[in-house]
């Protein structure tokens, strides 16, 4: 293939990650970030936020040659510990394999990425460089720097926007006839808190776990991080009872904690000032198409946002520069037509992933304390464990597996009738394990 030069807006993780694809193709890549660089000094690492990295990321990494030097950054979680009122714990295997989904530090992710790009010498990272707009079908962008607010127009072969949620290059697309574009804010957001590591630097919970304290309509849920801490997420209502809006001051969060979350609340001595410091951040759900106009493509979160509930919008951003690496690697004519089918491939798998993510968040902050709910996993891990190429559940499928996205959700809509059924079988609660139960599985699962 002809080496071209590249453009890529946004270093963050997709960006950074796409660079290194693009490096080992030999392209020359240039990088313009918003942000200045993070790994300096004196700049602020900004707050602890870490992210579940499952196989979908680890094969992208993999296939870019970076599987162990993220690995020895992460932490394995192999179960949800759940977290009743009265502090009694109940715990769910995420897979029937011993799978784990990986902690790690997003800031931390994005740094050694930056590194890694820059290690190929194929690959230069401009820093405070705000993307203004773009020129579409030659592949320009113009950027203006924010320290000395010098503006540069820059051409390349190529440009791609992965400038995230609130893409510049996404914003040039929006003028475009024909570019189809939705934005829609839930009715939840989120705010960090933090448990710190005991006096010996360990960690106060179990660590190789994620935690969740299940409430119906709200939940909150803590990963470890190497130096002993945890990140708590809150995801709640934006408005009602309760709310972000309705609790006032942090005096009426701590009580509502001491009510809800008493054990969480017990190990965050820090809780009155970091509820006052850290904002409440909202969540969005972006989706758009085309992804690719004349000479400039997006894709990661500039392309499709989805929610953080299955803690997949990195993973399917890391899988967008799989496949991309994958469609450089067939024999295709040209870079039109890579990029072509590169959209029309993930096309459906970002809308799918959009949809199971809402769908996640209903279970994790509702069904995980609901018995009936457990009965099914129960009887499902059974089935599947016992016939493995029958049955593979959702969760496994989206995030032990390469399954497409769009493949599990048509799937997973089908195990949901299945298991409607069985749930209604007489006595379920005592016959769930029986001979009885697993024949009308297997008559069930027979056209799967
Ligand atoms: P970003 O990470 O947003 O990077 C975009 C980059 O572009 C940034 O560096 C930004 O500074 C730069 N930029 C922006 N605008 C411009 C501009 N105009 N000019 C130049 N540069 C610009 N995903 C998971 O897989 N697992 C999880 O557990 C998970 N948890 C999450 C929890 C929360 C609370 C949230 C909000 C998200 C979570 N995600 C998770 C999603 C994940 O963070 C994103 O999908 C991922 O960061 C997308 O990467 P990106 O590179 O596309 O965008």
């Amino acid at each position: 293939m002809e080496t071209k030069k590249i453009t890529i807006a946004g270093a963050g993780l997709v960006g950074s990650l796409l660079s290194i694809y693009l490096a080992k193709k030999g392209h020359d890549v240039e990088i313009y970030e918003r942000r200045p660089d993070t790994r300096k000094a004196n700049i602020p690492g900004g707050r602890s936020i870490n992210l579940a990295l499952s196989d979908r990321g680890w094969r992208a990494l993999e296939r870019a040659g970076l599987g162990p030097k993220i690995k020895e950054m992460s932490i394995p979680m192999y179960r949800r510990v759940m977290h009743d009122k009265n502090g009694n714990l109940s715990f769910q295997n995420y897979g029937l394999n011993n799978e784990a989904i990986y902690s790690v530090s997003r800031g931390g992710l994005n740094k050694r990425l930056m590194e890694l790009a820059e290690a190929t010498n194929k690959v230069k990272i401009n820093f405070n460089q705000k993307c203004l707009g773009a020129d579409l079908e030659e592949g320009t962008a113009h950027f203006e720097n924010y320290e000395t607010k010098e503006k540069t127009t820059v051409k390349a072969d190529l440009l791609f926007g992965a400038d995230g949620a609130f893409s510049a290059i996404r914003g040039q697309m929006l003028k475009r006839d024909k570019f189809n574009y939705s934005q829609e804010y839930i009715d939840h957001g989120y705010k960090e808190l933090s448990i710190p590591a005991n006096e010996d630097g360990s960690h106060r919970m179990e660590r190789e776990a994620l935690h969740i304290w299940p409430r119906g309509h709200y939940m909150l849920i803590a990963l470890p991080n190497p130096d002993g801490t945890f990140t708590c997420t809150l995801f709640f209502p934006n408005e009602g009872v309760p709310s972000f809006e309705s609790l006032k001051s942090a005096q009426e969060a701590r009580e509502f904690f001491k009510e809800e979350f008493p054990d969480a609340l017990a190990m965050m001595p820090n809780f009155d000032e970091e509820w006052n410091e850290n904002p409440d951040s909202s969540l969005v759900i972006i989706r758009s198409y085309p992804w690719k106009i004349g000479n400039t493509t997006i894709l990661g979160d500039a392309s499709h946002a989805i929610v953080p509930f299955y803690g997949q919008g990195m993973n399917s951003g890391f899988e967008d520069c799989d496949i991309l690496g994958q469609l450089m690697d067939q024999d295709l004519e040209n870079w039109d037509e890579i990029l072509d089918a590169f959209q029309k491939e993930r096309k459906p798998n970002a809308d799918a992933i959009a949809d199971l993510a809402m769908r996640n968040f209903v279970e994790m902050r509702d069904l995980t304390a609901d018995p009936v709910f457990l009965l099914r996993k129960k009887i499902e891990n059974r089935f599947s464990t016992k016939y493995p190429q029958k049955w593979l559940p959702l969760y496994s499928m989206v995030t032990f597996s390469h399954i497409p996205y769009h493949k599990a959700l048509e799937l997973g809509k089908k195990h949901d009738a299945i298991m409607h059924e069985i749930m209604s079988m007489n006595d379920i609660e005592t016959k769930w394990d029986s001979q009885e139960v697993e024949d009308r599985m297997l008559e069930l699962s027979k056209g799967l």
